[in-house]
């Protein structure tokens, strides 16, 4: 599968590298030519503003929502909260995902922390839970529509959502040593 890691600014080699755990060669997003013959894309993690900037800057809102139109995508992190329809406040958005996200939504003791998470979507995924890395996290207020909530906090606080073939989480799966999450994310790109 040819999985692009959109590479502006963030975690993006993390991503390549999981990838490439899977046996997939990823490659890097920077121009909306790069989007061309790949099967679906990854917004990683670090900034939402200076991600979302950047994207307009190199005239990517548009060819990433057109290829969105027919393709995976998924953001982690700072990449949900570009997915996302509604936050709050002004910054560039993609605005894909029927879901409202809310910005480092866990005060500053908490800024990072891990947390186990049952996401019964991943293989094993009822009885292996999935570990959670958080960084400044955002965190999902409300999946609308067709989108629907896949993992939760133990408190009950909704951290990833699905819709068709788009996919958000609030935590890290790039920076785990546990590939499922990037094995689900191809196997929704396969379709
Ligand atoms: N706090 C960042 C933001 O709001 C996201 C942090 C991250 O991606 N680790 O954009």
């Amino acid at each position: 599968m040819r999985i692009g890691v959109l590479a502006l600014q963030g975690a993006f080699i993390e991503h390549i590298r999981q990838l490439g755990g899977l046996g997939h060669a990823a490659t890097e997003v920077r121009l909306p030519r790069d989007l061309q013959r790949l099967d679906g894309l990854i917004i990683p993690g670090g900034e939402s503003t200076a991600i979302g900037k950047l994207m307009e800057g190199y005239g990517l809102m548009d060819p990433v929502r057109e290829f969105a139109g027919q393709h995976a995508v998924w953001g982690t992190c700072a990449g949900m909260i570009v997915m996302a329809r509604e936050i709050g406040r002004e910054q560039p958005l993609l605005g894909l995902m029927d879901i409202a996200v809310e910005r480092n939504a866990f005060g500053r003791q908490i800024d990072s922390f891990e947390e186990p998470l049952t996401v019964e979507v991943l293989k094993d995924g009822a009885a292996r839970p999935f570990p959670g890395i958080f960084i400044r996290a955002p965190r999902l207020v409300h999946a609308r529509g067709q989108a629907r909530v896949i993992a939760r906090l133990a408190d009950g606080t909704a951290v990833a959502a699905v819709e068709g073939r788009w996919l958000a989480t609030s935590f890290h799966p790039e920076l785990s040593t546990d590939l499922r999450f990037h094995e689900y994310f191809v196997e929704i790109a396969r379709g």
